[in-house]
């Protein structure tokens, strides 16, 4: 099959002839309808992160099952399923807590060896011309996933079940951008109705975030963005105010229009600025969430002093703290009752083998999701 494979970042992401073997116990075979490319493929993409190479990637996707493992019965051929990238494992502390985007294994295992709960991977590079297959090449699964391909193999619990009459060539972004921002304000702030919210970052995450803190019933919501486009977007997303960061210090322009500063600050972004500026927007008891990633070994400062003076706290959200088979299907509801926006998300589509192109337009600033369509 087609697939997306990244080698190091002096080497240009192409489309390969990949093999994919079948799905063991526990796993299930996905035909992808669509992949969304997201800043953490950016971040893999210019070497930023230890990335298990090579590497097939994508991590955000929808499709349908097309093949079942041995002792799967949680789903069946012909399902629609969003993607996961944290499938959780059901057995660890975390996820018996409830807790399923800490999951342990996924991050002891899975994400780091780029490998399937068993330690090994369903995808290799052929053999070259007339050698032995045993010669094949390993290639890494993409925390689990690795969507940017024409079918993946995955565990079980990282397809998650979804209604079939949601457009699949919408709501992949759900996997990853959606669950991602609303979840940050939903799960891991848990934000309240009435709450003042600033959200730094206007991109596929960010909006995300906006319309969480919407659906929270956040009074005040400013949108904080260096281009204006995406602010304007944030508005149409549910935010009462804006701030164009490219002027003048977004922390000044913040605390011109809510002097007390505001009970949740969120950083889409993941900058060392970034962050700092959330933490210093906040007011009395406020909390800053940090959701956008940034590369390995950056570093941020803040005043422990005013942090303890003030009440406030600093919350990381992985995966927008969510339980995958609960929330997504959720978010999609949530999409099809016209609560959730997704289609203004989704700046375009392109084939398979313009992964590169589509890194690239994200990279320039201008698109919000792409999706590659197999
Ligand atoms: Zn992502
Ligand atoms: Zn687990």
């Amino acid at each position: 099959m087609k697939a997306v494979v990244f080698r190091d970042p002096e080497t240009r992401v192409s489309v390969a002839e990949v093999e994919l073997a079948a799905p063991r116990a526990g796993e299930v075979r996905v035909k992808i309808a669509a992949a969304g490319v997201c800043h953490s493929d950016l971040h893999v993409k210019r070497g930023e992160w230890d990335a298990p190479a090579p590497m097939v990637m994508g991590h955000e996707g929808s499709g349908v099952v097309v093949e079942l493992g041995e002792g799967v019965t949680s789903l069946a051929v012909g399902d629609h399923v969003v993607l996961s990238w944290v499938p959780p494992c059901g057995e660890c502390r975390y996820c018996l807590q409830g807790h399923e985007a800490r999951c342990q294994k996924v991050a002891t295992v899975v994400a780091p060896k780029g490998v399937l709960f068993d330690g090994t991977s369903r995808l290799s590079l052929p053999a070259a011309d007339g050698g032995e297959p045993s010669t094949a090449e390993p290639l890494h699964h993409y925390l689990g996933v690795s969507s940017y391909a024409e079918e993946v193999v995955v565990p079980a619990s990282g397809a998650i079940k979804v209604r079939d009459d949601a457009p699949l060539d919408v709501i992949a972004v759900v996997g990853c951008a959606v669950a991602t921002g609303v979840g940050a304000v939903l799960n891991t702030a848990a934000v309240e109705p009435g709450s003042t919210v600033a959200v730094i970052g206007c991109g596929g995450v960010g909006l995300n975030v906006v319309q969480g803190a919407k659906l929270a019933g956040a009074e005040r919501i400013v949108a904080i963005d260096v281009v204006p486009e995406k602010t304007d977007m944030a508005l149409q997303f549910g935010a009462t105010d804006r701030i164009d960061a490219s002027e003048r210090d977004a922390v000044e322009q913040l605390l011109e229009l809510i002097p007390d500063g505001v009970d949740y600050a969120f950083d889409a972004i993941g900058r060392t600025v970034t962050t700092e500026q959330a933490i210093r927007m906040l007011g009395l008891g406020g909390a800053a969430v940090i959701v956008g990633l940034p590369p390995t070994g950056a570093k941020a400062s803040f005043e422990p002093l005013v942090l303890a003076e003030a009440d406030q706290r600093i919350l990381g959200s992985n995966y927008g703290s969510v339980r995958p088979s609960i929330d997504i299907p959720a978010l999609v509801d949530r999409y099809m009752d016209g609560q959730l926006k997704i289609d203004p998300l989704i700046s375009g589509r392109r084939p398979l083998d313009e992964a590169a192109e589509a890194l690239a337009d994200l990279e320039a600033g201008g698109v919000l999701r792409t999706l590659l369509i197999p």
